[in-house]
């Protein structure tokens, strides 16, 4: 049987995303690319993956663990389906202190990418869902693959709130693409909006370690009356390199508007067995004061390494936007270029990887985003071919 004779058999959706431009088409002309020209360094800008390994009192904790289960006494099996209360305390503690969350509130799991898809499970397909037009694109292509039909807020996030209802609202801060966060402000107009509108924000979080300006709210639940309407999705993968480990936890408040805690539960236990123990047990030795040194320090020179990215593009001309509170920056294409011509451009004569903006929606085709979660010397080495380009 041939792809397209079982094409009525699979979900359509899945159509639908393989046309459209992924990162797996980039993936594709980059392979391509280093293969007919080996002797070329590329370098990549693009990458959304970390380049510190994971610091050593948290690898100690997840080699006792690897221990734990060679014992009776301390072997793991089923059970955790909502996660650890270990893990959950040092959660509770270090991140929403003074913001009186219970155990039964906070849920931990294997990562934001499939939470933030997962959660949908839980509403009707009726729901009206709206993603912002610019953003992480698994919010949308998580919705097809669960059939799930949405509508594309026009503008970017950072925009104002949408003059129509939804029931469900995707926000990302700090964002990926566009590298900044909500201030206070901004963001209290989304609480209420979604008060006004009786909607609840599927709140992406996961960039929340990058935040330093005191104006940005670390958490939604810092603003009053967030947790009447928004869950929040945080993740261990940037924090502490956990994107290979897989940790990630988020919170569903009783006091959302609408009751789902016992029907989230009934769900969760029919469809996920718990996260990892070993990754819970490193996620939980993060918080050790040995591991904070070392992460902040981490963390603080992932936004060094923006900061010089940030300098170089501005230096050179380019409009750019974000890199102070998170490792991303989103960069305005010089030349009227579009944003695959652009990446084509930076490929083929500089050898650097850039993400075009086209991938993160049809409304990005001018930007293209830039990331500093690459190591310091690649870096440096791709400002200096960007500033012998366009001395
Ligand atoms: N949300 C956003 C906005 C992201 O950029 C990413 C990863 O790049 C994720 C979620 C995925 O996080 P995780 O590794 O926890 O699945």
């Amino acid at each position: 049987m041939n792809y397209y004779h079982k094409n009525h058999l699979i979900n359509q959706n899945l159509l639908l995303i393989k046309q459209a431009k992924g990162f797996q088409d980039l993936i594709k002309v980059v392979t391509t690319f280093k293969k007919q020209n080996p002797q070329l360094k590329v370098i990549s800008l693009g990458v959304g993956d970390v380049s510190f390994p994971i610091v050593s009192p948290v690898i100690k904790a997840m080699h006792q663990a690897v221990n734990d289960l060679s014992k009776g006494d301390t072997f793991k099996g089923y059970g955790a389906y909502y996660g650890y209360d270990f893990l959950k305390k040092q959660i509770l503690t270090h991140e929403y202190q003074g913001l009186n969350f219970t155990n039964q509130e906070l849920y931990i799991s294997s990562g934001t990418k499939t939470d933030v898809t997962d959660i949908l499970e839980l509403f009707s397909p009726q729901v009206k869902i709206g993603i912002p037009s610019i953003s992480y694109p698994i919010y949308k292509y998580g919705a097809l693959c669960l059939n799930r039909s949405f509508e594309l807020i026009p503008g970017d996030s950072k925009s104002s709130v949408p003059n129509r209802k939804y029931d469900l609202l995707y926000l990302n801060s700090p964002n990926n693409p566009l590298g900044i966060a909500y201030s206070y402000q901004e963001l209290k107009e989304w609480v209420n909006y979604a008060q006004q509108n009786n909607c609840i924000i599927l709140y992406d979080n996961v960039y929340f370690s990058f935040i330093t300006s005191s104006d940005k709210p670390k958490s939604i639940y810092e603003i009053k009356g967030a947790k009447e309407v928004a869950i929040e999705f945080r993740s261990f993968s940037k924090s502490i390199s956990f994107t290979g480990v897989r940790c990630s936890y988020y919170v569903i408040p009783k006091e959302l508007n609408v009751q789902i805690n016992d029907w989230w539960r009934l769900r969760t236990f029919n469809r996920f067995n718990g996260a990892d123990y070993i990754a819970q047990r490193g996620a939980a030795a993060s918080y050790l004061p040995a591991a904070q040194n070392l992460i902040r320090f981490n963390i603080k020179s992932y936004l060094m390494r923006a900061q010089l990215l940030r300098q170089a593009f501005l230096r050179l001309g380019f409009e750019v936007i974000g890199g102070i509170d998170s490792p991303y920056l989103w960069i305005k294409t010089k030349g009227g270029l579009k944003s695959e011509a652009f990446f084509e451009l930076m490929l083929r004569e500089l050898h650097l990887v850039v993400i075009p903006g086209i991938i993160f929606g049809v409304a990005g085709d001018d930007y293209f985003r830039v990331s500093a979660l690459g190591k310091e010397e690649d870096i440096k080495i791709a400002i200096k071919r960007l500033e012998d380009y366009y001395a």
